[in-house]
C-alpha cells in the first residue's frame, strides 16, 4: 500500500497545490496518491492519528511538541536542513561516512527487539554493485510502507558491526527511477532537491517520523484547506509567500532560498501577531481615562532635592517623560530600561511622589495611590526601605505586603521606624486610602488587595512578569467614590515598568510593543566600573590570593558557575563545565576553608532562595556560589568580587548583568572572568565584554554574533527561535509593528479580518505565559 507520492510528485509548484481545491481537480493528482486518503476527508483540524497510527508514547511525545492536529504538524518546522551525503554505490560505502545510495529494497521485515520490545523494521538494499542491510528502530511503518522491489533513495551514516556495514535509521524515500550517474562514485549526481529537513526529536518521535507524516499530510491534499490569516495586501507589500506556499517551502524546499523565504514569512507572522496583541492593548489603553497628575516643576524639584545625590541627565529625561504622560488624560504605559545601578528607584520614587500628592478629582482631601510590585521579597523590602528614606520627611505612609507578612511605616510608637502589622489591617488602610503607597511581591495582585484611588502602578524588573500579570494589575479598579455613585467610567492607573535586562531594541519593540520606551543609558557619576580581567587557567591561584585579601578585609564574593550539578559521566556529549555543587565543595575544602560558603541554584525553592540571598546580604556567608539565578537587583554593597567560571558559556549581556552584582559597592569592585577554553575566539569575545560599559550594546552584539538563543533568558519571552533569528532584522520588526498598528487603528476588533482574529485569539495565550 502506498501512502505518499514520491518526492518528484511532491515537488509540484506550491501554486499548483493551491489550485487543487475543487474535488474534480483532485483527479489530476499523480497516480501514487492513495484515493482512500480523500475519502477520509482529512482537514487541518483532523487529529494526527488520522494519518498515522501512534502509540501512547508517541502521542505523549507529540503532545509535548504541541502537535495534536494536522495543522500543528504542518506548523512544526525543521530546525535545520541537512547536508546530503555523498552519493555512492554500495561497493564504495565506508563505515562512518554519510552517504546516499539508490537501489532496490527487499526482505522487508517487521520485528521487535528482544529485551525492550522496540519495533524494528529491517530490509536489504541492493544496487548493481552489492547489498547492504538496513534497520529502523521504532519506525514500524517503514516495513509496511514500502513494497518488495521498490526503488528507493537511502541516506544516512554507514554503521559497522562484526565487520559488516549497515544503515541504522537512514532516511528512506521512494523514487520513480534511479538518477543517472549514481553508480559513478567519483561524481555526485545532480539532484533536484538536496535539502532534507531535520526536525527536533523526542522519545518515540524521530525526525524521520515527522518527515514521513508530513509527506502524507501534504500528499493527501490537506494544504488545500489552508487559509492565510495575514491579509494579502501585507504579504504583497513585503513579498512574502502565502501560508500554503510557505508551509510547502519550509518542509520541502527545492533550494535554500525557498526555505529562507518561508522562514522569513513565519517569523514575520509571529512578530506581527505579537504586535497585533500589544498594539491592541495599547490602543484600548489610550481609550481609557486616567487621573490627571499635574505637578509643578518647583514642587518636584523640592522633593528631588532631598536625594543624597543629584539626578543624572538620563534620570531627568525619564522623569520628564513620565510627568508629561501623567498629564495626557489616558493611562501612561512606559518602560524604563536601565542597567543595574542606573538609578531606576529614584525615578520610581519621584513618580510616586507626584502621584500621592495629587488629590482625587473634585476632592479637597485624600490622595491618589501607588502600587509598586517587585519580583522577590528581598527586592520588595529593599524598595520599602528606600521609600521610607524618601518619604519620611513628607509624612507619607508606606506599606509592604509579601508572602510572609505585612509592614507599615511609620509605626505608631516611633516616627522613624516601621512596624509589623497584620495583613487584613494593612489592606483595610490601603482600601480606605489611608496608606498611599503599597509595595509588595505577587501578593499585590491578589483579589483581596483593593485600593481606593490607585493612580500609578510600578513594576520592577518587568521581564519577570508576563503580559498577563501586567493586564491583571491594570484591572485593579481605581474607583473614585463619585465614579461608583454616578456609574461613571473608572479610572485606569498609569503604568511604569522597569527592567535591567539588556535586550536588543528589536526584541523590546516586539515584546513590549504596547509600552513607550525610555532608556536610562547613563550611570551616576563616580560609579566604579568593576575592574574586569580575563583569567587564564595558570593565573587561577593568583586570583584566589587576591580574593582572599578582599575577604580578609571583610568583603564578600560571588562565584558563578554554569551548571547546578556535575554531569552524569556515563552520558554522551555532556558539556564539561563547573557546577555549583562541586565548586562549592572544592572551594570550601581546598581553597577557602576559613570562610563560610553558601550556594544557590534554580533548583532551590523560592523560599530557600530568599533565605540564602538574605543570609548573604546580612553577611552570614562570605562567598556565594551560584548559577546565574542570583537575583537581579538585589543590593549587597559589601560584595566586591565576582568570579565567573566557564565564562565562554554565557552571553555577553548576561556576563554584564552578572558583573552588575558588584557594582553597588563603595569599595573597589572586581570581576574575574575564568575561561577553561582559552581559544582565540573566546578570548576576543570576552575582551569585548571587558571593554563594554553598556548592557544594551552587548545584547546587540550577542544577537549578531551568536544568535538569539544566547540572549539572557531568551525562552522566557515566549518568542520562538525562528522569530528570534528575525529580530536581527530591524526593518522587518518595524514593518510588522507598523502594519499591526495601522490595522488596529482602522479596525481594532479585526471585524474585516475574521481569520486573523481567530488566529490571534488562539495564539495570544501562547505568547508570554
Ligand atoms: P537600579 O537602576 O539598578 O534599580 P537603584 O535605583 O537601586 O538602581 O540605584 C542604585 C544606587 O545608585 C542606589 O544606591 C542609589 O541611591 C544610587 N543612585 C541613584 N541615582 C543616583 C545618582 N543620580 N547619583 C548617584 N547615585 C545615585
Ligand atoms: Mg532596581
Amino acid at each position: 500500500m502506498r501512502y505518499f507520492a514520491p518526492m518528484e510528485a511532491m515537488l509540484v509548484e506550491a501554486d499548483q497545490i493551491a489550485n487543487l481545491s475543487a474535488p474534480n481537480q483532485r483527479q489530476q493528482l499523480p497516480q501514487q496518491y492513495d484515493p482512500k486518503m480523500f475519502e477520509r476527508k482529512l482537514t487541518l483540524e483532523s487529529p494526527i492519528e488520522s494519518i498515522q497510527r501512534i502509540s501512547p508514547t508517541q502521542k505523549k511525545a507529540l503532545f509535548k511538541m504541541g502537535i495534536k492536529t494536522l495543522m500543528d504538524l504542518l506548523r512544526h518546522f525543521p530546525i535545520r536542513y541537512g547536508e546530503v551525503g555523498q552519493v555512492r554505490s554500495i561497493e564504495f560505502l565506508r563505515a562512518g561516512e554519510s552517504s546516499v545510495v539508490f537501489g532496490k529494497i527487499s526482505n522487508l521485515k517487521l520485528g521487535k527487539t528482544f529485551k525492550s520490545k522496540v519495533a524494528i523494521s529491517s530490509a536489504t538494499l541492493e544496487d548493481s554493485t552489492g547489498k547492504i542491510s538496513m534497520v529502523w528502530f521504532n519506525q514500524p511503518y517503514i516495513a509496511k510502507m514500502f513494497s518488495e522491489g521498490a526503488l528507493v533513495r537511502i541516506e544516512g551514516r554507514v554503521s559497522i558491526k562484526n565487520e559488516k556495514l549497515y544503515f541504522s535509521n537512514p532516511k528512506i524515500e521512494k523514487i520513480s527511477q534511479i538518477p543517472d550517474g549514481t553508480s559513478d562514485s567519483l561524481f555526485p549526481a545532480k539532484e533536484n532537491h538536496n535539502l532534507y529537513p531535520t526536525y527536533s526529536e523526542s522519545r518515540g518521535i524521530s525526525s524521520n517520523w515527522i518527515y514521513y507524516a508530513l509527506q502524507k499530510v501534504i500528499g493527501a491534499g490537506v494544504l488545500d484547506g489552508v487559509l492565510d490569516p495575514i491579509p494579502e495586501s501585507i504579504l504583497k507589500k513585503y513579498s512574502l509567500p502565502s501560508l500554503k506556499t510557505a508551509i510547502f517551502w519550509i518542509h520541502l524546499p527545492r533550494k535554500k532560498e525557498d526555505a529562507e523565504t518561508a522562514r522569513k514569512r513565519f517569523a514575520f507572522e509571529e512578530i506581527f501577531m505579537i504586535q497585533l496583541d500589544r498594539q491592541k492593548e495599547k490602543y484600548l489603553g489610550q481609550k481609557e481615562k486616567a487621573f490627571l497628575i499635574q505637578k509643578k516643576e518647583a514642587e518636584m524639584e523640592e522633593f528631588v532635592k532631598d536625594f543624597p545625590f543629584s539626578l543624572t541627565g538620563a534620570q531627568k529625561r525619564c522623569l520628564a517623560s513620565v510627568l508629561s504622560d501623567f498629564k495626557a488624560g489616558f493611562p501612561m504605559s512606559r518602560l524604563i530600561e536601565g542597567d543595574v545601578g542606573s538609578g531606576k528607584t529614584a525615578v520610581a520614587s519621584a513618580a510616586s511622589f507626584a502621584t500621592v500628592t495629587t488629590l482625587p478629582p473634585q476632592r479637597e482631601y485624600g490622595n491618589l495611590q501607588v502600587a509598586y510590585m517587585a519580583p522577590t521579597e528581598i527586592l520588595a523590602e529593599q524598595h520599602f526601605e528606600s521609600f521610607i528614606e524618601h518619604f519620611a520627611k513628607h509624612k507619607i505612609q508606606v506599606g509592604l505586603i509579601t508572602g510572609s507578612g505585612a509592614k507599615k511605616f511609620p509605626s505608631k510608637l516611633s516616627k522613624e521606624k516601621y512596624t509589623k502589622i497584620s495583613k487584613p489591617q494593612l489592606l483595610k488602610w490601603v482600601a480606605n486610602g489611608e496608606i498611599p503607597i503599597l509595595i509588595g511581591t505577587h501578593a499585590l495582585i491578589q483579589k483581596t488587595v483593593k485600593f481606593k484611588n490607585l493612580g500609578l502602578i510600578i513594576i520592577d524588573e518587568q521581564h519577570r512578569f508576563g503580559v498577563k500579570q501586567r493586564k491583571e494589575l491594570r484591572k485593579k479598579p481605581a474607583r473614585t467614590t463619585e465614579s461608583v455613585q454616578s456609574g461613571r467610567q473608572d479610572f485606569a492607573p498609569h503604568l511604569l515598568s522597569m527592567t535591567a535586562t539588556p535586550i536588543p531594541r528589536t526584541l523590546a519593540l516586539t515584546i513590549f510593543g504596547d509600552l513607550d520606551l525610555s532608556l536610562l543609558d547613563e550611570l551616576p557619576p563616580g560609579r566604579q566600573i568593576p575592574e574586569t580581567k580575563i583569567v587564564l587557567p595558570h593565573e587561577r591561584e593568583e586570583v584566589y590570593k587576591k580574593v582572599r585579601g578582599e575577604l580578609k578585609n571583610g568583603r564578600q564574593a560571588y562565584v558563578i558557575c554554569p551548571r547546578v550539578n556535575d554531569p552524569d559521566p556515563d552520558k554522551e556529549n555532556t558539556i564539561n563545565a563547573r557546577s555549583v555543587k562541586s565548586e562549592a565543595e572544592r572551594l570550601q575544602k581546598k581553597i577557602f576553608p576559613e570562610f563560610k560558603i553558601a550556594s544557590l541554584t534554580g533548583q532551590n525553592s523560592p523560599k530557600e532562595k530568599e533565605e540564602t540571598m538574605r543570609s548573604f546580604k546580612e553577611g552570614r556567608a562570605d562567598i556565594l556560589v551560584a548559577t546565574s539565578v542570583v537575583e537581579v537587583g538585589v543590593n549587597v554593597p559589601n560584595a566586591t568580587v565576582i568570579i565567573i567560571e566557564n565564562a565562554e558559556r554565557f552571553g555577553l549581556a548576561q556576563l554584564h548583568q552578572l558583573r552588575g552584582r558588584v557594582l553597588r559597592s563603595s569599595h573597589k569592585p572586581y570581576c574575574f572572568v575564568f575561561s577553561d577554553s582559552a581559544s582565540q575566539k573566546t578570548i576576543s569575545r570576552l575582551k569585548s565584554f571587558t571593554q563594554a560599559k553598556n548592557g544594551f550594546e552587548l545584547a546587540e552584539a550577542d544577537l549578531k554574533q551568536r544568535g538569539a538563543g544566547d540572549l539572557a533568558g531568551a525562552k522566557q519571552w515566549g518568542v520562538s527561535d525562528l522569530a528570534m533569528e528575525a529580530l536581527k532584522n530591524i526593518k522587518m520588526v518595524e514593518a510588522a509593528r507598523e502594519e499591526a498598528r495601522s490595522l488596529i487603528e482602522q479596525d481594532f476588533e479585526l471585524k474585516k479580518y475574521p481569520l486573523l482574529r481567530k488566529h490571534l485569539s488562539s495564539k495570544s495565550s501562547v505568547h508570554m505565559e
